[in-house]
């Protein structure tokens, strides 16, 4: 179990980690989701013991990282920026991670195993390839068998293979009923592998749900409709009792699986329609909403990001926090 509370962290004005209190539990994967800058390796660091809370207390078991003996029998890392011992052997990289933790020595051979490194064990980790200084760290990060892993971006740059084995690996780890504590700035990355999900953005908490509630209430679908003849369609949507909201580009959309009932309606009152397309909001959209206001600017134009999102999606975002 890792703990954070009013964990807080600030390099001169700048707030990298604002006041972060949530917990990661065992026996699940816990995404942790922001875009770029949020201060998700800033956090990790912190847990790690590598960088220093300004305020706030972050604990693993209920312990600091610089109180527990031996720190990687409890917790396995595997941070963003590659720290590779070039000169050494994959083997030899272990060995030295072992001896100086009071891990046996044949866990090498274990780990090395379980990352699928055995075969270039003795070859030196520079001239690994980025998939393969992956799985070296990840090997690290297993060698003591900690109940506690925290992985950062750790399939970023990687080929699908590599993704999918990492995916896999995580799941099993969490069947185990370890800790599993993974970042990410994709959605559509923590959909296929979180339980549980923590969201922030510019060092905020921004949500803390399961994958499931998350995904039941952004994933609803809608309708789009367009129609030549809008305001007496309007006026039949309104008079059935049905909602809709107006989009942009004179179409209209509607909550719900409503295309059939909509089409009959229509039909009765004799009105063409151009456009009427069964829709499903994906969960890549409902991230971009959440984190729309902690995003200052996007980096490719300069322009707001609040700007981007459209009226409808807006109004489902506001709907899915007051839920
Ligand atoms: P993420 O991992 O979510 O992309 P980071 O934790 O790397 O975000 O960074 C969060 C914010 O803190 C960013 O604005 C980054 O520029 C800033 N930051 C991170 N490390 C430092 C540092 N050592 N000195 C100054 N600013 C930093
Ligand atoms: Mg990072």
């Amino acid at each position: 179990m890792i703990e954070l509370a009013g964990l807080t962290k600030r390099y001169g004005e700048k707030v990298a980690v604002n006041n972060l209190t949530f917990t990661v539990r065992p026996g699940i994967i816990t995404g942790f989701l922001g875009p770029n800058g949020a201060g998700k390796s800033t956090t990790m660091r912190m847990i790690l013991g590598l960088d220093h809370p300004t305020a706030g207390d972050v604990r693993i078991d209920g312990r600091h990282y610089d109180e527990l003996r031996d720190p990687l029998t409890y917790i396995g890392a595997l941070l963003d920026a590659k720290a590779v011992h070039g000169g050494r052997s994959a083997y030899h990289h272990l060995l030295c991670l072992a001896q100086s933790n009071g891990i046996p020595r044949q866990r090498v051979r274990e780990v090395l195993d379980t990352v699928g490194l055995t075969a270039v064990a003795r070859k030196k980790a520079k001239g690994f390839s980025l998939g393969m200084g992956q799985r070296l760290g990840i090997a690290g990060a297993l060698l003591g068998d900690p109940r506690i892993l925290m992985f950062d971006e750790p399939v970023n740059g990687l080929d699908p293979e590599g993704i999918h084995w990492i995916r896999n690996l995580m799941k099993s780890l969490a069947a185990q009923g370890r800790t599993v504590f993974v970042s990410s700035h994709l959605m559509s990355e923590m959909a296929l592998t979180a339980d549980h999900l923590v969201v922030i953005g510019q060092g905020r908490l921004l949500a803390d749900t399961s994958m499931a509630d998350f995904i039941a209430a952004n994933s609803h679908s809608y309708v789009r409709v367009r129609s030549p003849q809008r305001e007496r369609l309007l006026d039949v949507l309104h008079g059935a009792g049905i909602t809709v909201v107006e989009a942009g580009g004179g179409s209209l959309e509607v909550d719900g699986d409503k295309a059939e009932l909509i089409g009959e309606l229509a039909a009765q009152h004799h009105l063409v329609l151009h456009e009427l397309s069964p829709q499903r909001a994906s969960l890549e959209e409902a991230f971009m909403r959440l984190t729309a206001e902690s995003v200052e600017y996007h980096a490719h134009d300069g322009t707001p990001a609040a700007a981007e999102q459209p009226q409808a999606r807006a109004q489902w975002g506001e709907d899915w926090r007051r839920g």
